[in-house]
C-alpha cells in the first residue's frame, strides 16, 4: 500500500440540489465540515439551500438546469469561498470528467473517481471493453460503435432478434430501442444514430441481444486511494418504468446464491482493472436461468444507496468524503477492516415518492403543496427533497419528492412497513404516485421477490 496521505477538509461545496444535496450536507455536518450550497435562480426558495451552512447563487442568466452545469461559475464560487472539495451528487456534473480535471487544476479535491477511471467507465462501450479485459460476462452483441446498417443487420442476425440498439452515452433509461424484426432495422438504426447525436452529442451506437424478463441487480462498491476494494452486497432494481427504477431493495435475495457471488467477484475485478476509487455501482442483468451479464458502471453515488446503508450499517456518503480525504478503508474513521467485516443483515426497500400522476401516464404535476405529512415510525427512513407544507414544486427538475425506505428482519416485514408508511403519508395540492407504489408493494409477485424489468408494463392491475 502506498503512503497514506490525509487532507482534512474544512469546507465542501455540493454541486447539486434537492434530496442528494441534503444527504451530503448531513454527512458533512456529522463530520464537522462546513457545507456550501450553490443554487439556481429558480431554486432561490428551495429548502435544500437553507440546510447548508452557506449558500451562494449560481449564474442567474443560465437556465434552471444549465446553472448546475456551469463549471466556471461553480469553480469560481469554490475558489472565492476557500472550498477544499466538491461533491457532485448524482446527475448534473457527477460523471463529467471536465469538472474532475478543473478541480485538479485548481487544487480542489473531487469527491469521486479519478479522470482515468471515469473515462474508462464513462460510456457503455468502453465499460464493455473493460469487462472483456476483466473476464466479466457481457450480453452477446458488439463491443464497438457500429458505422453501417449492414453491420447492425449482420450482428443482429448472429445474436438473434429481438435486439437492443443502445447509445453508448445514453443514460436515465434514454437512448435504447428494441428491434424485433429484421425489416425494422434500417429505420431503427438510422433513428438511433440521429437520436444519439442530438441527445448525447455523438453517434456511438452499439447492439446487444434483448434479454426477455431479466432482473436488474447491482453491486455497491467502495474503494480507497490505496487499491483496497470491497463490495457492500447487492440491490434488486427490477421494478422499473421505461427502464427507470421505481422501487429498489437490498439484498437481491431471490437471485441464486451462485449468481450473486459471481456478480460480487465481477464487480471487484472491474474496479481493480480500472484502479477505481471512491463509491461506485456495477450494474448487471440476470436472465431467467440466473446468468449475470454486466451492463454498465455508474461512477458516483446512486439514488438507491440508502437501502445498502440500511442493511450494511455503512454510511456510504460519509465514506465517500473520508476516502477523498485520504483515509484507507481499514482506518478507524471508516472502519471497514476487510470484506468479511461487512455483514448484510435484514431487508430494506426504497420507494420513490414523486409528483407524478399514475392515472395520466405519470405526467409530472407542479404547484403548491397545501398539506405535507410524512409517514414515519419504527423501521422507516425518509430522505426528502423540497417537500413540506407550502413548498412550491417546480416544473424544471426531476419529480422526486421523498424517498421512503423501510427496514426489517424479513422482506415481508419491510414490505408491511413500507405500506404502513406510504398509507400514513398525506400530500395534498399536487398529484403523487403514492397509490401506485402501494399497489406495487402489495403485489404478490413483488412480495415473492420475483419482479423482472418489464413487471410494471405487464401488470395492469398496478394502475387500479
Ligand atoms: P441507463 O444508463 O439508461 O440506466 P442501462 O444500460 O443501465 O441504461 O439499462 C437500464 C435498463 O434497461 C436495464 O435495467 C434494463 O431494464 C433495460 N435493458 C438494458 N439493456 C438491456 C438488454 N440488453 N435487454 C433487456 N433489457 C435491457
Amino acid at each position: 500500500m502506498s503512503e497514506v496521505r490525509i487532507k482534512n477538509f474544512k469546507r465542501v461545496l455540493v454541486a447539486n440540489r434537492g434530496e442528494i444535496a441534503i444527504r451530503v450536507f448531513r454527512a458533512l455536518n456529522e463530520l464537522g465540515i462546513t457545507s456550501v450550497a450553490v443554487y439556481s435562480k429558480e431554486d432561490k426558495y428551495a429548502m435544500f439551500r437553507t440546510l447548508a451552512d452557506e449558500a451562494y447563487p449560481l449564474n442567474p442568466e443560465k437556465g434552471p438546469i444549465d446553472a448546475y452545469l456551469d463549471i466556471p461559475t461553480i469553480l469560481k464560487i469554490a475558489k472565492d469561498h476557500n472550498v477544499d472539495a466538491i461533491h457532485p451528487g448524482y446527475g448534473f456534473l457527477a460523471e463529467n470528467p471536465v469538472l474532475v480535471e478543473e478541480c485538479e487544476k485548481n487544487g480542489i479535491t473531487f469527491i469521486g473517481p479519478t479522470v482515468d477511471s471515469m473515462n474508462a467507465m464513462g460510456d457503455k462501450i468502453s465499460s464493455k471493453q473493460i469487462a472483456i479485459a476483466s473476464q466479466v460476462p457481457i450480453i452477446p452483441g458488439v463491443d464497438h460503435a457500429m458505422k453501417t446498417v449492414e453491420e447492425a443487420m449482420e450482428v443482429a442476425k448472429k445474436v438473434g432478434y429481438p435486439v437492443m440498439l443502445k447509445a453508448s452515452n445514453g443514460g436515465g433509461g434514454r437512448g435504447m430501442r428494441i428491434v424485433s424484426r429484421e425489416e425494422d432495422m434500417p429505420k431503427e438504426f438510422k433513428e438511433a444514430i440521429d437520436e444519439s447525436k442530438k441527445a448525447f452529442g455523438d453517434d456511438q451506437v452499439f447492439i446487444e441481444k434483448y434479454l426477455k424478463g431479466p432482473k436488474h441487480v447491482e453491486v455497491q462498491v467502495l474503494a480507497d486511494n490505496y487499491g483496497n476494494v470491497v463490495h457492500l452486497f447487492d440491490r434488486d432494481c427490477s421494478v422499473q418504468r421505461r427502464h427507470q427504477k421505481v422501487v429498489e431493495y437490498a439484498p437481491a435475495f431471490s437471485v441464486p446464491e451462485a449468481s450473486r457471488q459471481k456478480i460480487f467477484d465481477s464487480a471487484i475485478r472491474l474496479c481493480k482493472q480500472v484502479g477505481y476509487r471512491n463509491a461506485g455501482t456495477c450494474e448487471f442483468l440476470v436472465d431467467s436461468d440466473g446468468n449475470p451479464y454486466f451492463i454498465e458502471m455508474n461512477p458516483r453515488i446512486q439514488v438507491e444507496h440508502t437501502v445498502t446503508e440500511l442493511v450494511t450499517d455503512v454510511d456510504i456518503v460519509r465514506s465517500q468524503i473520508l476516502i477523498a480525504e485520504g483515509y484507507p478503508l481499514n482506518s478507524p474513521e471508516i472502519n471497514i477492516t476487510s470484506q468479511k467485516a461487512i455483514e448484510c443483515h435484514g431487508y430494506a426497500i426504497q420507494t420513490r415518492v414523486t409528483s407524478e400522476d399514475p392515472s395520466n401516464n405519470f405526467m409530472p404535476d407542479t404547484g403548491k403543496v397545501s398539506v405535507y405529512h410524512s409517514g414515519s415510525g419504527n423501521g422507516i427512513r425518509l430522505d426528502g427533497g423540497n417537500v413540506y407544507t407550502g413548498a412550491e414544486i417546480l416544473p424544471y427538475y426531476d419529480s422526486l419528492l421523498v424517498k421512503v425506505c423501510s427496514f426489517d428482519r424479513t422482506f415481508k416485514g419491510a414490505a408491511v412497513k413500507s405500506l404502513r408508511a406510504l398509507r400514513e403519508m398525506r400530500i395534498q395540492g399536487i398529484k403523487t404516485n403514492i397509490s401506485f407504489l402501494i399497489n406495487v408493494i402489495n403485489n404478490p409477485t413483488f412480495q415473492a421477490g420475483a419482479c423482472y424489468t418489464t413487471f410494471i408494463e405487464e401488470t395492469p392491475e398496478l394502475f387500479s
